[in-house]
């Protein structure tokens, strides 16, 4: 069967040694915040390192150009907070224009996307998953370190009614912090074709929350689901939602994205790109490729498309099983 747009020449999409289909990139655009979420970033921690320096709009082009080249079909923006960057909007448009790519979406806290929704839609943008873990302004500054709740809440809001537009909700669950907020989270789907996703908190946070009996496993996310909305019936959902839901009548669906407790490895089509330009190839493994010195020689798109294609043979089986301790001390270091 020809896949949209393969007919019109785009490149298959990369496979990796063990069969699978490689063709998801999500970009780091800055390892900056504007927030600073307790289980992610230290107060002092988030901002770009002094050397290096996240990667300009002209590099970015050009790795966005060949990754659309050698089959990637899908772009995430995210960070850090990729809000931050001013050029989103023009970025974006770029993605969209470049051959190949037929998916751009963005990651974001939503403090500053009121603001910015107009000019993404305008560039062509295909959807937001908008990371928000409570509905109360008292929380939401106890959880993120910073006010700014109203903007985020006026955010989803406006994302609430766009009908058509392909919206998810990231919600991190954490014990004895939100859980009691999960049915207000579910009853959001009742109106809204959006996608609630309660998420498992991933062992890369500075503060080592997952050891402090605040971790709340897929499992029991799903028990606190099903004795609040007992009727509540599977439904379809994508790779990394391991659990899908609806409740019978409701508009939207409802997820469980397991971190730890489960591996998804054996469906993983994904790369990451580092805000400073490294290429990651596993979430749970050390060890990255700098693109960055790349970008200067002569031949920088053709010598890019070879170290992609050379990443995506050597990307693991099973991270999981095969990590020898990963050094991620924040999801925005790797673009969460
Ligand atoms: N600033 C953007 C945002 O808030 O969506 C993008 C970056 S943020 C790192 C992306 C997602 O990672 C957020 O939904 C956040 O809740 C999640 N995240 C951060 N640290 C995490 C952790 N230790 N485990 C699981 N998810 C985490």
């Amino acid at each position: 069967m020809l896949m949209q747009g393969e007919g019109q020449g785009a490149p298959a999409p990369m496979t990796d040694s063990f069969g699978r289909i490689v063709d998801y990139v999500r970009i780091a655009l800055t390892e900056a915040c504007n927030l600073r979420c307790t289980y992610c970033l230290r107060e002092g921690a988030g901002e770009d390192a002094p050397s290096g320096g996240k990667l300009d709009k002209a590099e970015l082009e050009t790795i966005m150009r060949v990754l659309g080249g050698v089959g990637v079909r899908k772009i995430r923006f995210t960070g850090g907070e990729p809000l931050l960057r001013r050029e989103l909007p023009e970025l974006v448009a770029f993605a969209k224009r470049s051959a190949g790519i037929r998916n751009v979406k963005l990651t974001t806290n939503g403090v500053l996307l009121e603001r910015r929704i107009r000019e993404l839609l305008d560039a062509g943008l295909d959807g937001v998953n908008l990371s928000l873990d409570t509905l109360d302004a008292g929380r939401f500054s106890t959880i993120t370190r910073r006010e700014g709740f109203d903007k985020v809440r006026r955010a989803l809001d406006l994302l609430l009614g766009m009908p058509e537009f392909p919206v998810k909700l990231n919600v991190l669950m954490l014990r004895g912090i939100n859980q009691d907020e999960l049915p207000a989270f579910v009853e959001l789907t009742r109106e809204s074709g959006i996608t609630v996703r309660f998420m498992e908190l991933q062992p890369f946070d500075d503060h080592q929350i997952w050891r402090t009996g605040r971790f709340m496993g897929a499992e029991m996310i799903r028990e606190h689901l099903m004795r609040a909305f007992p009727g509540i019936e599977p439904a379809t959902g994508t790779d990394t939602e391991h659990y899908s839901f609806r409740v019978p009548g409701y508009r939207g669906s409802v997820a469980i994205i397991p971190a730890y407790s489960r591996n998804f490895c054996s469906s993983c089509s994904r790369l990451r790109i580092t805000a400073d330009g490294r290429l990651v190839s596993c979430l749970y493994r050390d060890g990255s490729i700098p693109l960055r010195p790349l970008l200067a020689g002569e031949s920088a798109e053709a010598e890019l498309a070879r170290t992609i294609a050379e990443a995506v043979r050597l990307k693991p089986q099973d991270g999981l099983k095969s990590r020898g301790g990963n050094s991620v001390q924040s999801m925005s270091q790797i673009g969460g």
